[in-house]
């Protein structure tokens, strides 16, 4: 079995062929950085969220989720500081006017050099990205000169009503989590939560990015899924707690997606790199494509956040503890998920060839957009199409189940391999004389005889063993 990392090119081909993500609005010629999902890639992304809110929300005794709204009070924006400073390093190139993010230019640039000069690219401010163009004489990609670096604001401004003006400028949400500080009083007064706590939020954020091409990774519309996990810095060690959000990511990573560990790492992020209220930050880097890249961050927050929605909207945002009445301001921690970034990662990661050079995608029966296929060995057969369609009535209560009688049963193996399905059931004429079918295993090709009342469980039993 090859492991090696597909090229980022393998799966945007794949991705397309097998109806998992097409390119947005292509009748019109495509629209930049812009993807739809197609019905195995809505199912699989489905798939990955309920993971998550299972086993964040469902299954905590701690947890709570909510549904915000993308456009919140624009006031929201300012408390959060995202107005004045979701900025990235924005350089033209001189000659055509394309742009590009300074730190992506430096990185791309600092790659090509034979003994690069050390650089920590995530910790460098304006002046001193200014300073290394100039130095070093970095170009844009078309190899022409490019402009000093200057601030511009990632955040996506529009308007509410039907005229437009300062007054009703809102803006698109940057992140989901300013939509859990404004709810915090809300969520206090109406249900039973006590310190610690986390509420959870899954939904778009959208942000107006200038380095894109990298396929689902980094798009201007996408999907979060983050908590804010409150407590009280007085009663609970915040770096345990820290580490402990960190094993929960790992093991939602490893076992709940089934990604190898190779492939994953933990950065910490420099002073120099952190937001300036935030205590500690770490990243969750995954290998894709284009090399370790974060999937999933991981910040104490302190009370930054709960203190500037409640200053801005003038709201007492404080927690009163229910037993010694002592009265503050929580802490958070903030794991911040990119969904679209975990897709991309369980496609990545799944992409396997076996030692015959088989293609087939590696991904775990829960996450699978089809857990099972069933094939009628022949389909001008009526007898073999009823037993089939018996069987597949009777498996779809409980499997993602899907049907195909087009070509030979090798082909149809094939394009199962190809979306990943773990299970193919035939339906021949055993079955119909000794109620039997055959089961094929997507990673092993090998073939089984299960009796037909016996299938269901021995579905279940497989799924469980994986
Ligand atoms: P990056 O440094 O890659 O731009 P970030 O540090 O700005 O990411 P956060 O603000 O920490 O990202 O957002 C939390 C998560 O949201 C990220 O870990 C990532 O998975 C996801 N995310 C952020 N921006 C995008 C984007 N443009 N497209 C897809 N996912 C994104």
């Amino acid at each position: 079995m090859s492991t090696q990392t597909p090229t980022l090119n393998e799966i945007v081909a794949l991705a397309k062929r097998r109806g998992f993500v097409y390119p947005a609005s292509s009748i019109y010629g495509g629209l930049a950085n812009a993807y739809d999902y197609g019905p195995l890639g809505a199912q699989l992304l489905k798939n990955i969220k309920d993971a998550w809110w299972r086993e964040f929300i469902e299954s905590r005794q701690d947890m709570v989720g909510l549904e915000t709204q993308i456009i919140q009070h624009p006031e929201t924006w300012v408390a959060s500081g995202h107005v004045e400073s979701f900025n990235d390093p924005l350089v033209e190139d001189k000659v055509n006017h394309k742009r590009y993010r300074a730190d992506h230019l430096i990185e791309a640039w600092l790659k090509k050099q034979t003994n690069p000069p050390k650089i920590d690219v995530d910790s460098l401010n304006l002046e001193e990205m200014a300073e290394l163009i100039k130095k070093h004489k970095i170009k844009s990609p078309d190899g022409n000169p490019i402009t000093q670096p200057k601030p511009f604001n990632i955040l996506f401004e529009t308007h509410l009503g039907v005229v437009e003006g300062e007054k009703d400028k809102v803006y698109l949400r940057g992140e989901t989590a300013q939509g859990i500080f404004l709810n915090f009083k809300n969520v206090l007064d109406s249900t039973r939560v006590k310190l610690p706590f986390g509420i959870g939020n899954i939904g778009k954020s959208f942000r107006n990015e200038i380095t894109t091409g990298q396929f689902v990774f980094r798009t201007f519309e996408f999907e979060q899924a983050e908590i804010e996990y409150f407590f009280n810095p007085k009663e609970t060690d915040w770096q345990k707690l820290f580490k402990k959000w960190q094993d929960d990511m790992w093991q939602f990573v490893t076992k709940t997606l089934g990604v190898g560990e190779a492939s994953l790492r933990w950065r910490r992020h420099s002073n120099a790199e952190r937001s300036f209220y935030s205590q500690e930050t770490y990243d969750l880097d995954f290998k894709f494509p284009f090399g370790f890249k974060e999937l999933w961050g991981l910040a104490y927050r302190t009370d930054y956040d709960l203190k500037q929605q409640a200053k801005h909207s003038g709201a007492d945002l404080s927690y009163r503890d229910p037993y010694t009445h002592e009265t503050f301001y929580p802490h958070v921690i903030e794991p911040a998920l990119g969904i679209s970034r975990a897709f991309l990662m369980v496609l990545v990661d799944a992409y396997k060839h076996d030692s015959t050079g088989r293609f087939y995608l590696d991904i775990k029966s829960d996450l699978a957009p089809y857990q099972v296929a069933v094939f009628p060995l022949l389909k001008n057969k009526p007898e073999l199409i009823k037993k089939a369609r018996q069987v597949f009535d009777k498996l779809k209560g409980d499997f993602r189940t899907t049907w195909d009688d087009r070509g030979n049963i090798g082909k149809r193996y094939l394009y199962q391999d190809e979306i990943g399905t773990p299970f193919a059931v035939t339906i021949d004429f055993d079955t119909l004389e000794k109620g039997q079918v055959t089961v094929r295993d997507r990673n092993t090709t090998k073939q089984e005889v299960v009796a037909v009342e016996q299938l269901a469980k021995y579905l279940a039993d497989k799924f469980k063993q994986t």
